[in-house]
């Protein structure tokens, strides 16, 4: 029988992942987070449609209007100074230096995004980044051989797939499903049910600022059901992406 491996994606390295963190541990729970070492500390402001963050608003245009349109949440990334108490214990993996669109950039630039961002991680985390995000799940061939050449194994792309299997190409990972989706629980319910020989993998993808929306499909209390529905089935393996992509190979070589 395949093993079934599930694992949450958080991006940009916000402030909202302390909170994360508090309740993946309550839960024994691994995960990945997708951090931009260039921009520690930056803060901003996240304007919500439906249950997504559309636009980012700098802080002082923020403070400075009295009216806004959309319902804002804080976009505050965590201080360089605070991120590897914070972060201690779970996989940390790219998402370029600035948190760029990749494959607008120019050839020296997109260089630098990834190598730059990957020594910069492995230096003050001391851990191998072997894990990249996409920002805005922009790819390219070209990005691609970038990334292969700093050693990213996989990197995750904006596209979702509920095949629930392990890609063909890494560099290229879709997202099972992103968690504020109103159907989250009923392709759970698919993962556990199904029975291969092949291994399967459930990437869950989100932002820690979107469970401050506090809608429907995108609060807190959904976000610790989710944690709690996966880890009562005992035979689910939860951890980070790494992790899952390591064992995967270990047994199928
Ligand atoms: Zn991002």
């Amino acid at each position: 029988m395949g093993n079934k491996y599930f694992v949450w994606n958080f991006d940009d390295g916000l402030e909202q992942d302390k909170k994360i963190i508090e309740i993946l541990k309550k839960y024994n729970m691994g995960a990945t987070f997708n951090v931009n070492s260039g921009l520690y500390g930056d803060q901003t402001y996240e304007g919500r449609i439906g249950n997504l963050g559309m636009t980012e608003m700098p802080k002082e245009k923020y403070e400075m209007k009295k009216k806004h349109l959309l319902p804002y949440v804080p976009h505050f990334r965590i201080p360089e100074d605070e991120v590897v108490k914070v972060y201690e214990g779970f996989e940390i993996a790219s998402h370029t230096l600035m948190h760029k669109n990749l494959p607008q950039c120019s050839v020296i630039e997109r260089q630098r995004q990834v190598y730059q961002d990957v020594r910069n991680l492995k230096e003050k985390f001391n851990q191998e980044i072997v894990g990249f995000a996409y920002p805005y799940g922009a790819s390219s061939k070209e990005c691609e051989t970038v990334l292969k050449n700093a050693g990213i194994k996989y990197a995750r792309i904006a596209h979702t797939d509920q095949s629930f299997r392990f890609p063909e190409n890494p560099l290229r990972l879709p997202m099972t499903c992103w968690h504020i989706s109103k159907k989250v629980f009923d392709i759970l319910e698919e993962f556990y049910a199904l029975q291969t020989e092949e291994d399967l993998l459930f990437l869950m993808f989100g932002h820690g600022y979107e469970f401050d929306f506090n809608t429907k499909e995108s609060n807190w209390e959904k976000f610790e059901k989710i944690c709690q529905n996966v880890t009562a089935n005992h035979d689910i393996i939860c951890c980070s992406t790494r992790d899952a992509f390591q064992m995967h190979e270990g047994r199928s070589s």
